[in-house]
């Protein structure tokens, strides 16, 4: 039995089918995963799933009847463990083998692990799937004093999750700010002092040398600068690590991530890859990319889905992202690397405001705090290309709307 297979069932590997079937792809579609669960939600799992407001049901992207109706054959529970480009097969770990024509590479990142003595202690937790989700859930409810190691939107919305729940947190980020990787300073700053208002401590530049145990459980950890925190339970979130290993044993090009085109295509003609495991060119980025994000997963694998089918429909959607801590809602639009100029429209005392970023004049990300409105108009602004002057984004008598009006005029 050939047709598609797709190796991974979260956001990329169920969009990619779905898309593919969508453009009218008739052959057996099976999609394999190491998971067990139904394909399920994310972004919940240091949110609302910790704090109890999203339920385990509510996690799941779509139901058993759906994927039967689909013709889309779910084989959860298995890892693939070998591609053959080649022979076009796939070794599963149940000692199957699965024939393709087409194969999509949807195997996502991993948690970075930290390497320090201790590390492998009892409490000391990782977050990327449902169940280290039901596991971390469980002893928060039993821990009082939490260390975050990482200051990324992981740790913070953990961070955020936990004090919620009444719990003495602690983050430790090695950087000079939060996120600094991610968003702007004035972004960092309004974060940190809401973790602060919200009792959560935050040390910056400091680096966790040993996490230390008493009868094999986690008692603290050990900072470079000697400081030790006591602990009954450790949250390390320090990035991800993309699940390329088995594309680059079968031979095809990674660097950072599987190496992928505009259709989510590697260098054999009939494997694709998409999602957090993909590299590509993104004219946003103006150069390389591996993303973290629903909508990168989502919309890269549409684009593979679709060119699957014999449909065309590039990828080329403007990179977003969110992140929900306290009552503080930060949205993403492009990819603010590179800028060397910021115009704020709103006010970081008001708790709501946006930090516009331009390269050569041109606008090119914005990070909103508690302001989807400018996110709208700046990703359609991002996609035609338009700009209005730092000038008119920082007045808020200029409506950013007539802009985004004036493209749909030009689009008529
Ligand atoms: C706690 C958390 C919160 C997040 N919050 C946000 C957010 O607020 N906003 C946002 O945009 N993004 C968020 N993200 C990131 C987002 O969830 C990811 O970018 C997205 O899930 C990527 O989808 P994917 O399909 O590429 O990969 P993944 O979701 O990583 O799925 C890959 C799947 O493939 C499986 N797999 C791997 N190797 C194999 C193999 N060899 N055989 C079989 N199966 C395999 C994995 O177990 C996994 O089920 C969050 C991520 C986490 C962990």
């Amino acid at each position: 039995m050939s047709g598609l297979v797709v190796i991974g069932a979260s956001y990329a590997g169920i969009q990619s089918a779905l898309s593919a079937r969508e453009a009218g792809y008739a052959d057996n579609i099976t999609v394999v995963c190491d998971e067990t669960w139904l394909p399920y939600q994310r972004p919940p799992l240091s949110k609302g799933f910790l704090l109890g407001t999203t339920g385990e049901d509510n996690l799941v992207l779509r139901d058993e009847a759906f994927f039967k109706n689909e013709r889309i054959d779910l084989v959860l529970g298995h890892r693939a463990v070998g591609i053959d480009p080649r022979a076009r097969q796939i070794e599963v770990d149940n000692d199957a083998t699965l024939t393709f024509d087409k194969l999509v590479i949807a195997t996502g990142s991993r948690a970075r692990r930290i390497s320090a003595p201790g590390a492998e202690l009892d409490g000391v937790c990782y977050l990327r799937s449902v169940a280290d989700a039901i596991d971390l859930k469980a002893r928060l409810a039993q821990a009082a004093e939490v260390v975050i190691v990482g200051g990324g939107f992981i740790g913070l919305e953990v961070a955020s999750s936990a004090a919620k729940s009444g719990k003495k947190v602690t983050v430790v980020e090695s950087m000079t700010r939060l996120l600094e990787r991610a968003v702007c300073p004035l972004v960092s700053e309004f974060l940190h002092a809401t973790h602060r208002q919200s009792g959560v401590e935050v040390l910056m530049g400091e680096t966790v040398i040993a996490i230390d145990g008493a009868s094999g459980r986690v008692a603290g950890v050990t900072l470079a600068s000697g400081t030790r925190l006591p602990a009954d339970l450790v949250l390390v979130g320090v990035g991800g690590i993309a699940n390329d290993d088995l594309a680059c044993a079968a031979g095809i090009t990674c660097t950072n991530g599987i190496v992928v085109d505009e259709h989510g295509r590697t260098g054999h003609q009939d494997i694709y890859a998409a999602g957090d495991c993909a590299n590509h060119y993104s004219r946003f980025a103006n150069g390389w990319v591996r993303l973290e994000s629903v909508q990168n997963a989502q919309d890269q694998a549409k684009a593979a889905g679709l060119a699957i089918a014999g449909s065309h429909g590039p990828y080329d959607a403007v990179p977003r992202f969110w992140s929900d801590q306290y009552s503080v809602k930060l949205q993403i639009v492009g990819l603010s690397a590179g800028h060397d100029r910021t115009a704020v429209r709103g006010s970081a005392d008001d708790g709501r405001f946006t930090v516009f970023f331009y390269r050569n004049g041109k606008l090119i990300a914005a990070d909103s705090i508690n302001r989807p409105g400018d996110q709208m108009a700046a990703r359609r602004l991002i996609a035609a290309g338009l700009s209005p002057t730092p000038e008119q984004a920082e007045d808020p008598s200029f409506d950013l709307k007539s802009l985004v009006k004036a493209i749909e005029t030009i689009n008529v």
